[in-house]
């Protein structure tokens, strides 16, 4: 390597490490106010954070880092940069390029745009009237479509759109996702009409057992361990705190999940736990020796909803889980569920119901959810309709899609608050990250042929090694469709996912 160039692309990785530290320490105040914050310091608490992004984009958007990268990228050596190099390189250009080619005007109106919407939809989901909410969410959406049409000329996607799902999704397209969804949506449409009819029906009546809620923590405390999180030890990289919405936050050695107690819904508590920690560990077992640079972070939000759900569903919803954890469930319960048997428990927790709300779905009719709003989404950027339309779209496409009736907005399009929150082109991300699980669960049945009977004696070790090995080590290395291709030599498809739905719902309803 020529030594201009290492000077150059050693400067540049030295500004990446500084905004990684910035935005790590970011992550922790946002967590703080989350979990610990005293509810006076809330304005102390915007400014603290409005002064961390303004340095963050000024740093961002340091001229130095452009000049560096043209020195670095216009050198004859950059052929002789290695794989992870040049992928650093091509992720801070991009990073560079739509940080800078976005007005800051147009920034910081959507920001404050952002803030107004979330406020007044809050307040129309509470009144359920959409009429409340339209105009701000229209405001909202001129704006972020603005931002699109200006990142599609820097990112060349085809649509405005297309360059929002790369956001979330680098390089896939609305065309592409469109395709594997129409298939993803008549499989599933199929798979719970045979569920409602078949012969056996989940009895449900267990979950609804009360647990107190100092019993539930010390169950997500044995759960934590089970999948390898450490909360506890004095090597610890967790820890779990609780809000109304669970998440995940951090980076490498300080990552930290959230969880919600519900004293009549233990198991409420059960799966955001296992679904938490596996977005924990994937950031925990990114490559080290990659910490401070592009790639080492996570693929795309589809990979990490993949591994998130691979350990809530995959793997927490399996049989197999429920053979080694009921009984623990059992003895940490005392004799709340002691007459629980294990059949009618998996059944019971895998329960398949049309229902309104996404974020209580079950495993099967989930996507569903995500395709009404996928398609809405696209619709509405491509000008087929207009923000006044939503509701009536939304209500039809639930009756067609699920078979329910919305009765009002606020369980309707005013359910979820990213549309409120600028939050466009993300909702694919949770169903692709659905559609991987299954990709990646194949592979993985090939090299551990016997994870079940790992999973049943308790042993998550093999399976989390096997992730770590050929799914968290990759980070940021490939976009999300090349490092599906490179996990398991297939281009993105259902089959994987539809054949692991198949195979575990015909057992359980008996079809
Ligand atoms: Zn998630």
């Amino acid at each position: 390597m020529a030594k201009s160039l290492t000077s150059s692309y050693k400067k540049l990785m030295e500004k990446e490490k500084n905004l990684f530290i910035l935005g790590s320490a970011g992550a922790i105040v946002h967590w703080d106010m989350e979990t610990k914050m005293p509810p006076r310091a809330i304005r102390l608490r915007s400014l603290q954070l409005a002064m961390l992004s303004r340095i963050e984009h000024k740093m961002s958007t340091d001229p130095e880092i452009g000049k560096l990268l043209k020195e670095t990228m216009r050198q004859p050596e950059y052929d002789s940069l290695d794989t992870v190099q040049k992928r650093n390189l091509y992720l801070i250009k991009k990073h560079y390029d739509e940080q800078t080619k976005l007005p800051e005007e147009l920034v910081a109106e959507t920001a404050k745009q952002e803030a107004i919407t979330i406020d007044v939809w809050k307040k129309a989901k509470a009144a359920k009237d959409f009429s409340m909410f339209k105009p701000e969410l229209e405001k909202l959406f001129d704006l972020r479509k603005k931002a699109a049409g200006i990142l599609m000329e820097v990112k060349k996607t085809a649509t405005p759109y297309d360059a929002l799902v790369d956001i979330f999704e680098p390089k896939m397209t609305a065309e592409s996702i469109s395709k594997v969804f129409a298939e993803l949506r008549e499989g599933l449409i199929s798979l719970i009409k045979k569920c409602e009819v078949a012969p056996k029906q989940p009895d449900i009546s267990v979950l609804k057992r009360r647990v107190p809620i100092d019993i539930q923590r010390k169950i997500a405390e044995s759960l934590t361990e089970l999948i390898g999180y450490d909360i506890k030890s004095k090597e610890a990289g967790g820890r779990i705190d609780e809000t109304e919405h669970p998440f995940t936050t951090g980076y490498y050695d300080d990552v930290r999940i959230t969880t919600h107690y519900y004293e009549d819904n233990f198991a409420s508590s059960i799966f955001s736990t296992l679904h938490e920690g596996g977005h924990a560990i994937y950031e925990q077992n990114l490559n080290r020796d990659w910490i401070f640079q592009p790639v080492g972070t996570a693929c795309s939000s589809g990979f990490h909803e993949s591994q998130s759900r691979f350990v809530e569903n995959i793997v927490g919803r399996s049989r197999e889980f429920w053979i080694y954890f009921l009984p623990k469930l059992k003895e940490l319960t005392g004799n709340i569920l002691s007459d629980g048997d294990l059949d009618g428990f998996v059944h019971a927790v895998n329960q398949v119901k049309p229902s309104k709300i996404r974020v209580e779905a079950d495993e099967v009719t989930y996507c569903l959810h995500i395709i009404v709003r996928f398609n809405l989404e696209r619709d509405l950027f491509a000008n087929k309709i207009t923000v006044a339309e939503l509701p009536q779209i939304w209500n039809q496409r639930y009756k067609e899609y699920l078979g329910v009736d919305i009765e009002n907005d606020s369980e309707g399009v005013m359910q979820d608050t990213h549309w409120a929150g600028g939050l466009f082109g993300y909702f694919p991300s949770y169903a692709l990250g659905n559609i991987f699980s299954g990709q990646i669960l194949a592979t993985m049945e090939k090299d551990v042929p016997d994870w079940k009977n790992q999973i049943s004696s308790g042993n998550f070790q093999d399976v989390k090694q096997w992730l770590t090995k050929n799914v968290h080590h990759y980070g940021n290395l490939h976009d999300p469709a090349d490092l599906i291709k490179r996990i398991t030599g297939e281009e993105v498809s259902v089959k994987p996912y539809f054949n692991y739905l198949y195979r575990k719902y015909s057992k359980l309803y008996g079809f």
